[in-house]
């Protein structure tokens, strides 16, 4: 599904954490949102999925602005994994998934649903801790189970908040080549990354952002320059080519 930002802006309290972003978001794409911490990406991403009301602007998806959607509508469309993952859940692994389904049940949970859960525990090969307590696992497994739940709810559209974060690199690398399979088979996705040589290794597209507006758009190699990086960052890079991809090196 095809999203389109249109002049958002949003406030907290005295912080103006949008100003006025404008933004196409391809379809069975992965974007990438890049920026320094407090650049907004966080807050962009609880806009498309209405978690904030913005102060100003409209986000339509499929051409239909989300203001007119209900909570339960936004839900079955878009799948969201928040920064941290400091949730507990007194649950189990499998319940902790099942959870995601809650968008499309009446008041109890089918065939269908289970089959779901269980097809995405196989997709995230996480079958094997399926009956192991949620609190009781990693940062990377949970960051795991949590990109299951949202997917468990079958969303069109996938936003993730910093989903590498508390991941050692093999896992990084798996997560992340995760999300670029997805799109492949149709998922519109939106990562928020802080480590520029994984947007530029796997994002169809970068967008740089800085202090609540959108620095540059494009690809690795447009966005990702050293004048851009030491405009946005404050720091200077050179930029290598290994097997074809694009790496900064911060000098
Ligand atoms: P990023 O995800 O790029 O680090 P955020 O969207 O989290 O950026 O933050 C953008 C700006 O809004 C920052 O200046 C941050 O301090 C501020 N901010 C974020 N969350 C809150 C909040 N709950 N209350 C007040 N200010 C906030
Ligand atoms: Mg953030």
């Amino acid at each position: 599904m095809k999203i389109r930002i249109k002049g958002l802006e949003f406030e907290y309290r005295s912080v103006k954490a949008l100003k006025g972003v404008t933004l196409e978001i391809e379809e069975s794409k992965l974007t990438a949102i890049v920026g320094p911490n407090g650049s907004g990406k966080s807050t962009l991403l609880k806009c498309i999925n209405r978690i904030l009301k913005p102060r100003k602007g409209i986000v339509y998806v499929d051409g239909k602005s989300i203001e007119d959607l209900s909570h339960s509508e936004i839900a079955k469309m878009i799948g969201y994994v928040p920064q941290s993952v400091q949730q507990t859940f007194p649950a189990t692994v499998f319940d902790v998934v099942l959870m995601g389904r809650r968008p499309h049940i009446s008041w109890i949970y089918g065939k269908r649903d289970f089959e779901r859960v269980v097809k995405v525990l196989k997709l995230l090969n996480i079958e094997d801790i399926a009956m192991r307590d949620f609190n009781e696992l990693s940062g990377g497994q949970k960051q795991k189970v949590l990109i299951a739940r949202a997917l468990a709810q079958e969303p069109e559209i996938l936003l993730l908040d910093e989903p590498t974060a508390n991941l050692d690199l093999r896992h990084q690398l798996e997560v992340m080549k995760l999300v670029k399979d997805l799109t492949r088979n149709g998922l519109t996705a939106i990562v928020a990354v802080h480590d520029l040589n994984l947007a530029s290794r796997f994002a169809d597209k970068i967008v740089m952002m800085k202090d609540g507006n959108i620095f540059a758009v494009g690809e690795a190699e447009e966005v990702l320059t050293p004048n851009n990086i030491e405009s946005v960052y404050g720091i200077k890079v050179k930029i290598i080519y290994v097997d074809g991809y694009l790496y900064v090196i911060p000098i």
